[in-house]
């Protein structure tokens, strides 16, 4: 039947027989024939406060049963203390807040926004970056995997990310710097609205940059008049050990897009900024369904369960000691696995032989051994081969030895 009626009609699941999921309880997901397993890429970064959290679904079965939707022309109250609940924990002054349904949706509103403030249109993006599925964020994507149309705008430029295979982290940053800088030279000031970035590319194989590239990239843009836009979707709530990746860079940026984990499974994303930029966004714009009053509960449900359960601090303790893992297992096998990458529960293991050549086939190998072995984990990359490690935030240090005890199973018997 899905092959019938889904379109794209070659839409393809992870694995050679992919599981049929019908439930999940916080790290664990359960499929048709019972079979239980640990989850370990959380729905791409979106499941931080894990399956059907008890707490969180209360409060959105609560607010359904009350009030589900009037559209943004009627006033009623969740979307605003949300707004309001965002200002507290978005950093620096990002104090204004869009509301829509999707991370795609929610990078559209911030191009758009930062071409009504600056009157200009060209954009900067990375190569490796992922920003979305409609008309200018897939046009802002460089992973050609995930730009579906042929026809897109030309109004982005890509300078390189910091992704690199020979040399070291500082000077693939440094090369990133010099071709931004290159494209501002070549393009104009005068024209350049914007640089999108993800802090820590998600799709583009959790791509790191060092400690004191965003602070530089800002104070170059900064130079020139051209906005940061960072985009935090795959990236926020407490994924990194901070609320918001960025923060781990002590850098503010001009306007930041939130989405997947802010509802836990339900749709809701903002594109948030300063009250300078955000009051010249004063032309009518609406979502439909934005921050809808039963999504809106939900994501202060969320704010209040990152908060009392401590998931900063837990990301944090958890995501060094997976690391740490995973480094021990890289060092015994040279020969497979490359970079072990990111910050916190946002982790990725590049699979590749010693000349650097990627390994996908290895990937899906693992992907596979896994799986039967009970544990879920992702994958991502511009080659699609590096392992992924984007769990609940729920996980116990018992979870990550398992993750670990299979990992070396594998590695040692294949
Ligand atoms: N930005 C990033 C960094 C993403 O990872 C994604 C989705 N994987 C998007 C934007 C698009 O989000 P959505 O699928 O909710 O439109």
């Amino acid at each position: 039947k899905k092959k019938k009626y889904l379109c794209p009609p070659g839409f393809n699941h992870f694995y050679k027989n992919p599981p049929q999921m019908v439930k999940g309880e916080m790290q664990y997901l359960f499929d048709d024939q019972g079979v239980k397993y640990l989850d370990f890429f959380a729905g791409v970064s979106v499941m931080n406060c894990g399956h059907c959290n008890p707490e969180i679904i209360s409060a959105a079965i609560k607010q359904m049963e009350t009030l589900q939707h009037t559209s943004i022309i009627y006033l009623t109250q969740n979307m605003v203390d949300l707004a309001e609940r965002l200002a507290e924990v978005l950093p620096g002054n990002l104090t204004r807040s869009f509301f829509c349904c999707t991370g795609s949706e929610a990078n559209e509103t911030a191009l758009t926004m930062a071409k009504l403030y600056t009157g200009k249109d060209q954009f900067i993006a990375l190569n490796s970056g992922l920003h979305g599925r409609t008309y200018q964020t897939m046009s802002a994507t460089e992973i050609p995997m995930w730009r579906s149309d042929d026809f897109l705008m030309p109004n982005f430029h890509f300078a390189l990310s910091c992704a690199y295979s020979a040399g070291t982290l500082d000077e693939a940053a440094e090369r990133s710097l010099e071709s931004i800088e290159k494209i501002i030279e070549s393009v104009g000031s005068d024209s350049i609205a914007a640089l999108i970035a993800e802090p820590i590319q998600g799709n583009g194989g959790i791509i790191t940059p060092p400690k004191w590239y965003f602070k530089k990239l800002k104070s170059i843009l900064e130079k020139h008049g051209v906005l940061l836009i960072i985009d935090e979707v795959q990236t926020g709530f407490a994924r990194t050990g901070k609320m918001f990746a960025i923060e781990n860079y002590d850098v503010v940026p001009d306007i930041m897009t939130i989405a997947k984990a802010l509802g836990n499974g339900m749709p809701i994303s903002a594109a948030s900024t300063t009250d300078e930029i955000g009051m010249k966004f004063n032309r009518p714009s609406a979502s439909t369904l934005g921050g809808n009053p039963v999504c809106s509960a939900t994501a202060m449900a969320v704010l209040d369960y990152i908060k009392e359960n401590k998931l900063c601090e837990r990301s944090e303790e958890l995501g060094k000691m997976l690391k740490d893992g995973l480094l021990e297992i890289q060092v015994n096998h040279p020969d497979k696995i490359g970079q072990v990458r990111g910050i916190g529960l946002m982790l990725g293991m590049e699979l590749a032989s010693e000349d650097g050549s990627p390994l996908p086939e290895l990937v899906d190998q693992v992907l596979e051994f896994a799986l039967e072995n009970g544990v879920i984990i992702g994958k991502n990359g511009r080659d699609r081969n590096v392992l992924a490690f984007q769990p609940p935030l729920v996980i116990s240090k018992e979870d990550v030895r398992l993750v670990l005890s299979t990992l070396k199973l594998f590695f040692e018997t294949n």
